[in-house]
């Protein structure tokens, strides 16, 4: 399948890892919108939220787990962060392998809201 994602995970992009267990892998996105910008993905494909099923809890809570573990090492947690997952066309979307941003060291803008 031709999925970026699915190749970094599987090493046939070479992408340094903040982070790897059997079920995850994190790395810096490559257009940071942020200081610290980082993307926790499965290394499952998974296309989307909409695609997890009830089985898949233990993976999205180890992404988070993941996240709060990387905003900790990146001395970032204290200040605080956030985290978001995009789902689909209307949610921005743009890489259709799921991936849980992790955005901080600064203080982020709130500036989601309905397209005019
Ligand atoms: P989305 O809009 O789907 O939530 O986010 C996709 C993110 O993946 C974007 O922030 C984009 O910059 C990042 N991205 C896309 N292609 C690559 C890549 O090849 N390497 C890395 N490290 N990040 C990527
Ligand atoms: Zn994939």
């Amino acid at each position: 399948m031709d999925c970026i994602f699915c190749k970094i995970a599987n090493r046939e992009i070479p992408t340094e890892f903040l982070y790897e267990d059997e079920l995850v892998v994190a790395f810096r996105d490559i257009h940071p919108i942020a200081p610290v910008h980082v993307l926790i993905i499965p290394k499952r494909h998974i296309a989307s939220v909409t695609e997890l099923e009830n089985r898949d809890e233990k993976l999205v809570g180890r992404m988070i787990i993941t996240a709060k573990k990387i905003a900790e090492d990146l001395q970032i947690s204290e200040k605080g962060y956030k985290l978001l997952i995009r789902v689909g066309e209307y949610g921005g979307q743009e890489v259709g392998h799921l991936h849980l941003h992790l955005l901080g060291g600064a203080r982020l803008k709130e500036d989601i809201g309905p397209i005019k």
